[in-house]
């Protein structure tokens, strides 16, 4: 098991897009697990592979224990991979609060749609498509972000108004 270091905000390697995955072999596999063991060990929903240093498209996103899930719905694919993927609909949109593992001192309200559907391979190298909808929806887009080099600091609709910082929401 291999937990990796996070990346942290302004790390240039978050803030680089990230290259498509050309060949899926043994580094790929190694890439998925140490992405697996190091959102295990996180209280995040989602990683990306440039959040450990590795500039290539690939991430891991799983809403399935959060209890954000049981507050603003929408489906669940358990532990889900993704390779390549690329948004290619979407629908309705939404302000929810986001933070992320590489930014552990802001949240912010971002601009997210309700509803996307995603195309991507898969651990395996097969392409699949899969439709998320509501928390699961937003986990999806924020970790395609990181892969485009996008923080979800980019998304923010107002930096006077819709960032926080964390330490100031627990007082
Ligand atoms: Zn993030």
């Amino acid at each position: 098991m291999a937990v990796r270091h996070i990346r942290l905000f302004p790390d240039f390697v978050l803030q680089t897009p990230c290259r498509p995955i050309v060949r899926i072999g043994p580094k790929t596999s190694d890439l998925l697990r140490d992405l697996k063991h190091t959102l295990q060990a996180s209280h995040g929903v989602g990683l990306a592979a440039p959040q450990i240093g590795i500039s290539l498209q690939a991430a891991v996103i799983n809403v399935a224990k959060d209890p954000r899930k049981r507050f603003l719905g929408g489906s669940n694919h358990g532990l889900a991979v993704v390779i390549n993927p690329q948004i290619v609909e979407a629908r309705g949109l939404e302000r929810p609060r986001e933070g992320c593992l590489s930014v552990p001192d802001l949240l912010a309200n971002v601009r997210r749609y309700a509803w996307v559907r995603v195309r991507a391979l898969n651990a395996e190298g097969r392409q699949w498509i899969l439709e998320v909808e509501g928390f699961e929806a937003l986990a999806f887009q924020h970790e395609i972000d990181h892969l485009q080099g996008r923080l979800f600091l980019d998304r923010v609709a107002n930096l006077s108004t819709d960032l926080y910082r964390r330490q100031d929401l627990q007082r």
